[in-house]
């Protein structure tokens, strides 16, 4: 953790006068409480590793010092000349974050009269484009790591240079699924520069990874997301009534978007279908799609034209749509963590959200998990007009009665750990099932 102090104005972080013009024109005040602790050990060169919430300002945190830093080195000389060498890199792990944060980062450059050059480059889409968008180098690159990976062999981008790396979503991007392709890239740069990692979250095995990567990091941790500005609810729902329970609550509450989370590619589909049935108009959003399919999506979901959205996970991460009013797990995601990733597109930059999950009684040892691990505790509520029945309230405690006997054997004082687990699991249906 830093003691820094936290300066309440940007005129006070250091940050030269074409970055503060540009933060004027957009509105920006007050520095988020990342961006206050966070961008003077940029400007310093530090390491540093933070865990801000999502919706937090992140991108503005790392995107400020690394074109300050840029700007003050080449002064107003354009990019042209470079070559293929780029100097700040920032990596993500999907393509429509790669396409956001390089807008950002744009964005914040507007006063620089084009002499620094961001291009994002992303798989999905055809390469010549960003081949000529790299033509005459670039300074900045925001990249998923695939598609980097095959321009560096074209020859069209060298990371030797490389002074400043980023990883958002820095969890995922350490995780498995990258692992490979990150440490071909890692290969590829210079040891000396400076490394920042950002996430909402930062699992133990991370955590580890991450002391190879960094040198005496700044840590900073922050929760800038006010809990008064995201709400989040559970509702217990009959085995095979989400659907109903979902549409009712659309239609009762109309809100203006409404994003919902599945956990496959097929159930997108199919849940879609059955809300069309019941007069809900929605979309799909997953990797299946083509990637100009997903930018539409995306877009018109944004605007507001599209009022139903339901998709996987890869929607958990970084997608900033302007108060989007609420965030529905109709599946659980698996993983503890990327039930913040989701709730987290809800709720941004102080906006009040809404974060709701319907589970059934074979999701409550799951969502369980879900709160023990992201240290929360929800009230189990019921939709009016949709109690939960006998039926259920018995098929609860019969799986609550199965769980020890469906434990390996072996090791009693592990079982008799998972037990205390599990009743508390159930509570909550215990209490009407006598
Ligand atoms: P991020 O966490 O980077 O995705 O940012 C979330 C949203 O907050 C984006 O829409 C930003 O434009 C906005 N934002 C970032 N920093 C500030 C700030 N200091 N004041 C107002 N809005 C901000």
């Amino acid at each position: 953790m830093t003691s820094a102090v936290n300066p309440s104005n940007f005129n006070e972080l250091g940050l030269i006068p074409e970055l503060l013009a540009r933060l004027s024109d957009l509105e920006y005040i007050t520095p988020t409480p990342i961006q206050a602790k966070a961008i003077p050990s940029i400007l310093t060169d530090s390491d540093l590793i933070a865990g801000a919430n999502t919706g937090s300002g992140k991108t503005a945190t790392f995107a400020l010092p690394m074109l300050q830093k840029i700007f003050l080195a080449q002064g107003v000389k354009k990019t042209p000349g470079k070559g293929n060498y780029v100097s700040g890199l920032i990596l993500v792990p999907t393509r429509e974050l790669a396409t956001q944060v390089a807008d950002s980062v744009k964005s914040y450059s507007a006063h620089f009269n084009g002499a620094i050059k961001t291009v994002a480059v992303f798989g999905g889409v055809s390469v010549n484009a960003q081949m000529q968008a790299l033509r005459g180098g670039a300074d900045i690159i925001v990249a998923t790591p695939g598609r980097l990976l095959d321009l560096i062999s074209s020859n069209a981008v060298k990371l030797d240079k490389i002074n400043t790396l980023v990883l958002d979503e820095a969890d995922r991007m350490l995780g498995l699924g990258f692992t490979e392709e990150l440490t071909e890239l890692l290969a590829l740069m210079p040891a000396k520069k400076q490394t920042m990692l950002f996430s909402a979250t930062f699992p133990e095995q991370v955590t580890q990874l991450t002391q190879k990567l960094l040198t005496n990091p700044v840590e900073i941790q922050v929760q800038s997301k006010d809990e008064s500005t995201l709400v989040q609810r559970v509702f217990s729902v009959n085995k095979g009534e989400k659907t109903t329970v979902l549409a009712h609550l659309i239609k009762q509450h109309a809100w203006r978007q409404a994003l919902i989370f599945v956990n496959a590619k097929k159930d997108c589909e199919h849940l879609a279908s059955k809300l069309e049935k019941r007069g809900i108009n929605a979309q799909v959003f997953h990797g299946d799609k083509g990637q100009s399919e997903r930018t539409r999506v995306i877009e018109k979901f944004k605007t507001g034209e599209i009022e139903v959205l339901i998709a996987t996970d890869i929607a958990a991460r970084g997608l900033d749509i302007a108060k989007l009013p609420v965030v529905i797990n109709f599946n659980l995601p698996r993983s503890p963590a990327d039930y913040m990733h989701r709730i987290g597109r809800s709720g941004r930059a102080g906006e009040v959200g809404l974060a709701l999950s319907l589970i059934d009684y074979e999701d409550l040892h799951h969502f369980k998990i879900i709160e023990k691990k992201n240290k929360f505790r929800l009230e189990r509520e019921e939709v009016k007009g949709f109690a939960v029945n006998q039926a259920n309230i018995d098929a609860a405690q019969a799986l609550k009665n199965e769980k020890p006997m469906a434990k390996p054997e072996g090791s009693g004082k592990k079982k008799k750990k998972n037990k205390v687990d599990t009743d508390d699991i159930w509570s909550g249906w215990k209490g009407r099932a006598k």
